[in-house]
């Protein structure tokens, strides 16, 4: 075992160890970036370690040139064992993600079975009966009460839209829609509005839309039977958060800065609702789109 040990080192080390021979050379750095983690994105074609096709291209030579160090092949009948050995060395192929088709009709069976709107009428329910008792314990001195809504797939439906648009999302035909404001009320999420406003508690919409949709958004709105809120805050012009989560943590941190106690966040996305400044979250089914 030794011995053979010997033979292959005193055949292979001096193929590596002579500058300018392209397949010795690619062989060392081969087996060098084979042990060292990668430090930089590997998604990113132009980082320090070099493409994945360039390196698929070193593995190849080194191979060849390894193998006919080796078998004392000449180089060009060292290709098909070298093709065999970098098909082993080479990462597996990723799996095929799951087809859409089937996911989309999912959905489809999600909204007609009417389970969709049962999970959203569970929330609300929950959301209405806690509200209930939280109005009813009041406000400290100085502390005024105040509930956020989200505005999309939380008080206003665009269902119609998301089903004509096949679950797509187009950015022209979504500015489309907001601009006719024909969005329906979540009538559910409706009844926790009405609890907040018959008790005069402040409320407050937070949305992703932008400054430049607020004629349409509030239009729609009142349309509806929204027609009563403290403010609705827009994602301001020219405003691009590194997250909508950060963006509506931001404004819900103003507002308590302004002394109010956010009893309740009411949203279909977890960046609704995640990083705190309200005391309860309830939080609606949405399995047609994600803003993070
Ligand atoms: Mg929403």
């Amino acid at each position: 075992m030794l011995g053979l040990w010997f033979e292959l080192r005193g055949k292979i080390l001096p193929a590596w160890k002579r500058p300018g021979r392209r397949g010795s050379a690619s062989a060392a750095r081969v087996i060098t970036s084979r042990a060292e983690p990668r430090a930089a994105n590997p998604g990113n074609p132009s980082d320090g370690g070099g493409s994945s096709a360039a390196n698929a291209a070193l593995s190849f030579r080194a191979g060849a040139a390894l193998i006919a160090a080796m078998s004392k092949l000449p180089l060009r009948l060292a290709l098909v064992p070298a093709l065999l050995w970098l098909a082993a060395a080479s990462p597996l192929p990723a799996l095929e993600p799951s087809n859409l088709y089937p996911h989309k009709q999912e959905l489809r069976a999600y909204v007609e079975s009417g389970e969709y709107a049962r999970s959203v009428a569970d929330v609300a329910l929950s959301a209405n009966k806690y509200l209930v008792k939280r109005i009813h314990r009041g406000a400290k001195p100085g502390q005024k009460l105040a509930v956020v809504f989200d505005i999309d797939e939380t008080a206003l439906s665009n269902l119609p839209h998301i089903l004509a648009d096949d679950f797509g999302y187009i950015p022209r035909l979504w500015d489309a829609w907001v601009a006719e404001g024909q969005a329906r009320a979540i009538v559910p999420i409706q009844t926790v509005y009405e609890t907040a406003v018959r008790a005069k508690v402040d409320v407050f919409f937070i949305t992703g839309r932008s400054e430049a949709q607020r004629a349409a958004t509030e239009r729609n709105l009142r349309e509806v039977g929204y027609d009563t809120w403290t403010r609705i805050i827009y994602l301001p012009p020219g405003d691009t958060p590194p997250t909508m989560a950060r963006f509506k943590t931001e404004a819900r941190k103003r507002l308590t800065a302004e002394g109010y106690v956010i009893i309740a966040n009411i949203g279909d996305q977890a960046s609704d609702l995640v990083n705190g400044y309200a005391d309860r979250t309830f939080k609606l089914p949405n399995p047609f789109y994600l803003a993070k």
